[in-house]
């Protein structure tokens, strides 16, 4: 089945608001294998909605329509969606219940305009909106499959999760489902050369490689008959990847860098700490986002200042005098320092310079060194010279801070 996305609001077109509803309803039927081929958007405008509907349904089987569901007069997607097919609307008691109860339990007055959102085409299924005051609605006519959904994203998403997604995959023959691998620590062209032969053959599941801003990721995707489990298809293909790429794999679908080496502190029962100078506090803050953190991470400095590094880390005058702030040393001291006064069984330092300042010939704008350590003796301290503004020095920093962490933890270097 095909779709296109209709965004009805002269705010799109004005510039004022992005099409984020468009972006999401794509990410989410690619998930279920149902094609999009087009995003249109029109404004709060019937004539130029109908003639937007007119040519969607030559081309596609599903129409999704987001916003223009409000009570005031220039809301216009249900009018002129029954308008253009020629059916009435039709008063749905429920929708008034809910609608009079969500005002009556906010103490706010109802106005007869809101009355309106209460009528749909007859013959639609109604979507609660559990949310805001606009339900949605599904009209199958004519052999065409027409949703409507309200504008805003904290109604439409939770509306398209609990009723239109198990709505089309009820419609649907097939089963469809993707796991995607998440990838650190390889290039692009790398990737793709190691797996090269699959992605020639590849048929079912699909396999495709996406590029993101410092990480790497391969989507593949299954599609079986309703009774059979797609994941079938995909096991033996992951297993292959996995052998070419090795460790550079570091989790599924949702999993994150920092949620993989929580987890594997959490399972290995270490404790961790971090002395950060350039990273600002970027790498404590991916790891205490993840849920669990405070059953493993003890401390986070940030030591900016060579006064600081001194005096809370215990780093030697002599090595700042002699190596500078930005230095094997420093490193090496820093983690040490950390691992002392924090008491944790792992230590991660970093100090570099983000730029754009402070760059000399010697040490450049994008010099890191990321040190790792235990309290046992293991000790890492490895010299990065990265590319791009301070933003991305600080963010590629902590990535490769935590990659170092869960390599160290994965292949036992740390035990
Ligand atoms: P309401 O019941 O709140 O009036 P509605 O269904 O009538 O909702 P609109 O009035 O068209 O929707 O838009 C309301 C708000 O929803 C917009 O101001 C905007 O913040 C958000 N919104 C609308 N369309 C989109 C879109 N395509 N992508 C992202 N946000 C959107």
């Amino acid at each position: 089945m095909d779709a296109e996305i209709i965004g009805v609001g002269s705010e799109l077109l004005l510039g004022q608001i992005s099409n984020t509803d468009a972006q999401y309803i794509s990410q989410k039927l690619s998930q279920l294998g149902i094609n999009v081929f087009y995003h249109t958007v029109v404004g709060d405008n019937s004539k130029r909605l109908k003639k937007a509907l007119e040519i969607a349904v030559d081309r596609v089987d599903i129409i999704i329509t987001t916003g223009g569901l409000g009570p005031t007069m220039d809301d216009i997607t249900k009018e002129t969606i029954a308008e253009f097919l020629g059916i009435p609307l039709e008063l749905h008691q429920p929708s008034v219940d809910r609608i009079e109860n969500y005002f009556a339990k906010r103490g706010r007055t109802i106005s007869q305009n809101n009355y309106k959102q209460a009528y749909f085409p007859k013959g639609s299924i109604i979507l609660s909106n559990n949310h805001g005051t606009a339900p949605g609605a599904i009209l199958e006519y004519n052999n065409k499959i027409f949703i409507i959904l309200p504008g805003p994203p904290r109604e439409l998403q939770p509306m398209f999760e609990e009723h239109v997604i198990p709505y089309l995959e009820n419609r649907s023959s097939e089963k469809i489902v993707s796991r995607v691998l998440k990838i650190y620590g390889i290039g692009e062209s790398d990737m793709e050369e190691k797996i090269k032969d699959l992605l020639i053959d590849q048929s079912n599941p699909t396999i495709a490689p996406l590029a993101g801003v410092s990480e790497l990721s391969i989507r593949l995707t299954a599609k079986t008959s309703r009774n059979e489990d797609p994941f079938k298809l995909i096991q033996p293909i992951e297993r292959k990847i996995r052998e070419r790429l090795g460790d550079v794999v570091y989790g599924v679908d949702d999993d994150t860098l920092e949620s993989v080496v929580v987890n594997l502190l959490i399972e290995s029962g270490k404790t961790i700490a971090t002395a950060e100078s350039c990273t600002g506090g970027l790498i404590a803050e991916r790891i205490t986002s993840i849920p669990g953190a405070s059953k493993v991470f003890l401390q986070g400095i940030v030591s900016y200042s060579n006064q600081s590094k001194i005096e809370i880390l215990k780093v030697s005058k002599d090595a700042i005098a002699k190596y500078g702030a930005v230095s094997r040393e420093t490193a090496e001291e820093m983690v040490k320092g950390i691992i002392k006064t924090s008491g944790a069984d792992i230590g991660i330092a970093v100090t570099g310079i983000a730029g754009p300042g402070g760059g000399t010939k010697d040490k450049p704008v994008g010099l890191v060194y990321i040190a790792v350590a235990d309290n046992k003796g293991f000790l890492t301290v490895n010299r990065y010279n990265l590319l791009g503004d301070r933003k991305r020095v600080q963010q590629s920093s902590a990535s490769i801070a935590l990659d170092s962490i869960r390599r160290a933890l994965l292949n036992k270097k740390i035990d």
